[in-house]
């Protein structure tokens, strides 16, 4: 028997997280069961470990996918910002956030997937991509006994996170987005012992985590996921491991390390094309991440269902011609809906990232002095501003 229920689709998606997942959905239920969807990935979504630490905007993520507490690890309320002697700023703001279990929470969309009308396959490893002479695109698979299987589609979304490996070296892609856009190393343990929150998150700042920063987001009340992002220009050489041990070991000596996971993300906004020859890039893939919070999930799937959204559009278009805007289209919908606010972020990074440490302890020396109620975000941003004046000048793009 064959892997595949057809040898040929409308529309073939290769990778299923949130970006995958999400564009599937939005394909099928958009065309109603009038077209062919497949999709791939070489394991199942929920499958744990997932490299990630869970956290969303509740307000966000509500407007693309009903929340649903079956897969809500918890609720967050505020935001401590520690700088690098251990002064605290405090942003509350009652259930902002959600930590998720996203294994559960990849099964709902992953549901929500096969409702509509998606065939998924979650044993399948995207070997290579290959355009044939008629336009279509052959997807080499390898399935779970290990033999190549060849399916055919008119379109396909790349969704298979950072680095984007399956459309290298293709040569009618060339200079499509390839997910590689500001590449930071990331790295977590999920840990005991450690005193915490369990309504807020704490992020770390300071010259240590070399233009990242470091977190604690709590779990389940016990565990919390520890960790930090290092920025592009982390020292070669540098062993995430056991830096992230000594962190955790300096601050907190009684943690008890239960495993330690690493991850790449794409921090940063190209405005390089997100769509050619009938190939589209979602989530990751298309460097779709907030590159200063490093934020990805909802981001991802308002990537995925923009994309999911052009598909469609390129399969009723009548002409190359047609086709071919609407692959410029993509990008420009992106841009509109949030690439422009990542660009402006990604133009303020390297100002951000050159606060010095004695200026974040001023800024959150004096913000720690008021009460809670008075540390808007706005008053913690122009805190820091204050503490750095040749900030201001470095961040105007945020000020314009
Ligand atoms: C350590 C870490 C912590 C993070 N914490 C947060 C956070 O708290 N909040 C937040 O919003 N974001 C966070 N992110 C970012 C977020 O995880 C990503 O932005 C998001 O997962 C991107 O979704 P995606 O669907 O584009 O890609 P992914 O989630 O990476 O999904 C890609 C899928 O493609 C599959 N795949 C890859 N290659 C192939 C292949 N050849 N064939 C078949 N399948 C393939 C993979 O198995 C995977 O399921 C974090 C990232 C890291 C690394």
């Amino acid at each position: 028997m064959s892997l595949f229920k057809f040898q040929s689709y409308d529309l073939v998606v290769c990778g299923a997280g949130p970006a995958g997942l999400m564009a599937a959905c939005t394909f099928a239920r958009q065309t109603g069961g009038a077209r062919r969807v497949l999709l791939l990935d070489k394991k199942a979504p929920w499958k744990e470990p997932i490299f990630c630490a869970e956290a969303v905007s509740e307000n966000r993520l509500g407007k693309l996918w009903p929340i649903d507490r079956s897969w809500v690890r918890g609720r967050i309320s505020g935001i401590y910002f520690t700088s690098p002697s251990h002064y605290r700023a405090e942003f509350y703001s009652k259930n902002c956030g959600l930590i998720l279990d996203r294994s559960g929470f990849h099964h709902a969309l992953a549901d929500g997937c096969a409702e509509a009308g998606v065939e998924c396959c979650f044993d399948a490893l995207v070997k290579s991509l290959s355009r044939n002479g008629d336009g279509s695109w052959d997807i080499c698979v390898k399935g779970p006994d290990g033999a190549p299987v060849s399916v055919t589609a008119k379109t396909v979304i790349d969704a298979t996170g950072p680095g984007a490996r399956i459309t290298r070296g293709i040569e009618c892609l060339e200079g499509i987005e390839s997910g590689d856009t500001d590449l930071e190393p990331a790295v977590f343990a999920v840990a005991e012992g450690i005193e915490h929150s369990a309504e807020h998150i704490e992020l770390f700042f300071g010259s240590e985590f070399q233009d990242g920063y470091g977190w604690i987001f709590p779990r389940d009340g016990v565990e919390v996921n520890i960790g930090f992002v290092l920025g592009k220009s982390a020292l070669p050489g540098t062993s995430l491991r056991e830096k992230l041990k000594s962190f955790i070991a300096e601050r907190y000596p009684q943690a008890k390390i239960k495993a330690i996971y690493g991850g790449m993300i794409a921090c940063g906004q190209s405005q390089r094309p997100m769509a050619l020859c009938g190939l589209f890039k979602a989530g990751d893939a298309a460097s779709c991440v907030n590159p200063i919070s490093r934020s990805g999930i909802v981001e991802s799937m308002l990537c995925g269902k923009i994309v999911a959204q052009s598909v469609a559009e390129w399969l009723d278009a009548g002409t190359p011609d047609a086709r071919q805007k609407v692959e410029r289209e993509v990008l420009d919908h992106w841009m509109k809906e949030l690439g422009n606010a990542h660009l402006q972020i990604a133009r303020a990074k390297p100002g951000f990232n050159a606060i010095k440490d004695s200026q974040f302890d001023r800024a959150a020396k004096s913000l720690s002095k008021l009460p809670r109620e008075k540390q808007t975000l706005f008053r913690i941003f122009f805190a820091v501003l204050w503490a750095c004046p040749s900030l201001i000048w470095k961040m105007r793009s945020f000020l314009k």
